[in-house]
């Protein structure tokens, strides 16, 4: 469903991504693992353009999301993506966060966008706080409403950047557990996390980052069992 192909991006003189590729396919979850500064994050934004790479592609169905110019607004909507701090919108409700951009992107009508945006909070158990502002929410419950928000775009593909780094361990959990039950209905999923619990029960496939390359991939199995290279294992080793 997602094809990466050598990707690179450099900021000034330092190279950040020394071409990355790799392959997802449909219902797959991949976590991506690694340092501080290893370009996990770069990688993510690169994938849905939020950062234009210095040269390299990524597909998605076959299309071409990189140089797609006017279409970039398009592959946005088919790759959801959530980060660390919600970034929701604080004057809003939760359910107007939700529908807001299927009401001025989707241009679907106010009725239509109110049910699928009450449908969207359903699926992630936060429908009773529709009404409630971003202020009034927990940060799990907020990053729940992120999720919601970029659900309601119908992707093909959601990006996660650390979605849970900014909670407390309750918390994470609740938000860990909305995204287990995403990948076991079959979404396609990437994901940066240092939760290898997660990982290990959740990922098809565990990729290590390190200084802009994939240093080390495979089944959660194989990789946080008995990784090849002595920096994964120690990576690994410290969330034990
Ligand atoms: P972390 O685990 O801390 O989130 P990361 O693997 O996500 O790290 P990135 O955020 O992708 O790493 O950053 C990789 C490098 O690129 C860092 O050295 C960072 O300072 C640099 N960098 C990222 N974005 C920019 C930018 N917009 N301008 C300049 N440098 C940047
Ligand atoms: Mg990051």
């Amino acid at each position: 469903i997602l094809k990466v192909e050598d990707i690179r991006k450099s900021f000034g003189s330092s190279e950040v991504l020394k071409g990355v590729s790799f392959n997802v396919k449909k219902g797959e979850t991949i976590c991506f693992i690694g340092p501080s500064g290893t370009g996990k994050s770069t990688l993510l934004r690169c994938i849905n353009q939020l950062t234009i790479p210095d040269s390299g592609k990524v597909l998605l169905n076959g299309e071409e999301v990189t140089h797609s110019g006017s279409q970039i607004n398009h592959f946005r909507q088919k790759i959801g993506m959530v980060f660390q701090n919600f970034f929701l919108f604080d004057h809003l409700t939760a359910v107007r966060n939700v529908e807001i951009a299927l009401l001025k992107v989707k241009g679907m009508n106010a009725k239509d966008a109110r049910a699928k945006a009450m449908k969207e909070l359903q699926q992630v158990g936060m429908a009773e706080w529709a009404d409630h502002f971003p202020a009034e929410l927990s940060g799990g419950q907020a990053q729940r409403v992120s999720i919601a928000r970029a659900l309601a775009m119908d992707p093909d593909v959601m990006l996660f950047d650390e979605p849970t780094s900014a909670l407390d361990p309750e918390l994470t959990r609740e938000v860990l557990e909305v995204m287990k039950k995403l990948a076991l209905d079959g979404m396609t999923m990437l994901v940066v996390t240092h939760e290898m619990g997660f990982a290990c029960s959740v990922a098809n496939q565990i990729l290590f980052m390190e200084h802009g390359v994939i240093k080390e991939q495979g089944s959660p199995q194989v990789l946080l069992n008995d990784p090849k290279f002595e920096r994964c294992k120690a990576f690994i080793g410290q969330f034990r």
